[in-house]
């Protein structure tokens, strides 16, 4: 039985990394210029607070300046609109990120429309998601464009594959879809509605599953020889204990004998996203300032 290729989502997130510091180290020898992040968190959501711990410790390892807000879970969102509002006008930061989700009482799209969509380094904002969508240069947001790299890397060109992302979120199916589209793929979006998913995704030179559903997507579901991005993160139990462990949204052990190329979980996208958070600040450090991005 063939066994499809693993893409290694750490060795390429690495690479990216790589390229980021060497950017840094460029920007700041030649321009005076250092790239600065600024991650707030509303709350303390344990899982966020992983996250944006993640995301400065690896912005300050890319010698980035790193500006890091955890205010609590009682803050309004007059309060957040006025420090999103402080870092907007603060020429030392470059990229704005704020960490979702937000508490219920606090708007998702006011808030992340109060960024200044040229420090927007998550892509959520509505210029820069309407520039993707009508093919113009935007910030994109990082999971999607890490999946990019990846089908890139696996497949080089794209033009012409039948795509299947599973999942319409605005995190990361919708601009999938649109960075595939963009790639002269043919691109399906399925979702909760879909009617017969398994014929659906069967079809598919390159699936993306992001539906947050654990091993949903069987080995017999996918198209021999396919390429297959996991998204999902789902924890679950294992054994009678309080263990658990982290699985995709594809049924790996079955797909990995159909698929000609897939990621793993953990270890597949998880790592691509921050790494992309990095080149996206990067890049938006380079724009602000009115300096070419520097190449290799
Ligand atoms: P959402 O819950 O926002 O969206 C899930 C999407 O999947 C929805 O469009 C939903 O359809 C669809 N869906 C859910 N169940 C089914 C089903 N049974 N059949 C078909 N479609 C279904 O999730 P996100 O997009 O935010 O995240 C998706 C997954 O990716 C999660 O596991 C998340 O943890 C992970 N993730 C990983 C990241 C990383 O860095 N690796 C970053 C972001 C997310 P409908 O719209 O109809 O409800």
């Amino acid at each position: 039985m063939d066994m499809a290729r693993i893409i290694d989502g750490k060795a390429l997130a690495a690479g990216i990394r790589e390229k980021v510091a060497r950017r840094v180290a460029l920007l700041k020898a030649e321009h005076g210029v250092t790239p600065g992040l600024a991650v707030m968190q509303v709350g303390d959501d344990p899982a966020s607070r992983v996250y944006t711990r993640n995301k400065a410790k690896q912005t300050v390892e890319a010698e980035m300046a790193s500006f890091k807000f955890d205010l609590a879970a009682e803050t309004t969102q007059k309060d957040l609109l006025r420090k999103i509002s402080e870092l907007n006008e603060d020429s030392r930061v470059n990229g704005i990120l704020v960490q979702l989700p937000l508490p219920d009482r606090i708007e998702e799209h006011a808030v992340i429309n109060a960024i200044d969509p040229a420090k927007d380094v998550d892509g959520f904002h509505t210029i820069n998601t309407g520039l993707l969508a009508t093919g113009q240069d935007a910030l994109v947001p990082c999971t999607p464009l890490g999946c990019l790299m990846m089908l890139r890397d696996a497949l080089g060109d794209l033009g012409g594959q039948k795509a299947l992302v599973l999942g319409r979120s605005n995190i990361v199916g919708k601009p999938m879809a649109m960075l595939l589209i963009k790639e002269n793929c043919t691109v399906t979006v399925a979702h909760s509605r879909t009617r017969d998913l398994a014929a659906e995704v069967r079809q598919a030179d390159v699936l993306v599953a992001a539906a947050g559903r654990p091993r949903m997507v069987k080995g017999d579901w996918i198209k021999p020889g396919a390429t297959v991005i996991d998204v999902g993160i789902n924890r679950v139990p294992i054994g009678e204990d309080e263990k658990t462990r982290l699985v995709g949204d594809v049924d790996f052990d079955e797909a990995v004998t159909v698929a000609g190329a897939i990621t793993p979980v953990p270890g597949g996208v998880g790592p691509m996203t921050i790494a992309c958070l990095l080149h996206n600040t990067v890049a938006a450090c380079c724009r602000q300032s009115g300096i070419d991005l520097p190449e290799d």
